[in-house]
């Protein structure tokens, strides 16, 4: 989901291991992928161990993510890899503390509540909709240590969630609006879909 700038901080060194791995050979920022790619129809797959391979794609992720300027999560599949990984980064910039959420597999335990908010993709660049989530969510995963996860949350961070781990699943927000909003955004989609990209 798009919203606002913010510089990478505390990003480790990253040159252990891993060269068969295509992703390693990846320059950052990552390509992203858009609305019309066969990719973000795909269900990406579980990832059975975080190895360096995935915290190094986390990490390359998280900077794909801050040089759109204005994003605050991202799917692993949106930029092409069909991994169960989603990064999200709400953090107000004058916040030292904060980190930004890495999770692996993560998973909608339990849910409550209805709210109607805005809602932007990545992947669907300038095409904005209300979108009806549940409110307060649990969700699980694995964090980069190869921990399990449970985070209880609200608000836009519940939000961001909810969106990217649509993103694991093939869905895209587009697909919560009602048939007759999305008749309204066609154009808008056909534009992205037809656009030319540099690969
Ligand atoms: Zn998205």
């Amino acid at each position: 989901m798009p919203k606002r700038r913010r510089k990478p901080k505390n990003t480790p060194a990253s040159d252990v291991g891993g060269e068969d791995d295509v992703v390693l050979r990846e320059t950052v920022p990552l390509q992203l992928r858009y609305y019309g790619d066969a990719v973000l129809r795909k269900r990406a797959e579980a990832v059975l161990e975080v190895t360096e391979a995935e915290y190094l794609l986390a990490e390359q992720m998280l900077e794909t993510l801050y040089a759109t300027g204005n994003g605050i999560g991202l799917a692993a599949t949106q930029v092409g890899i069909l991994k169960r990984l989603i990064i999200v980064d709400i953090g107000e910039e004058d916040d030292e503390t904060y980190e930004p959420l890495v999770l692996f597999n993560p998973e909608l335990m339990g849910f409550d509540g209805e709210i109607v908010a805005e809602e932007g993709c990545l992947s669907i660049p300038d095409v904005t909709a209300e979108v009806k989530r549940p409110e307060i969510i649990v969700v699980e995963g694995i964090n980069v240590q190869n921990e399990a996860v449970r985070i209880e949350a609200d608000g836009l961070l519940a939000r961001v969630l909810q969106h990217e781990i649509d993103h694991l699943n093939g869905v895209l927000f587009i697909d919560r609006i009602s048939g007759l909003k999305r008749q309204l955004l066609k154009e808008e989609l056909l534009k992205i879909q037809q656009a030319e990209r540099p690969y």
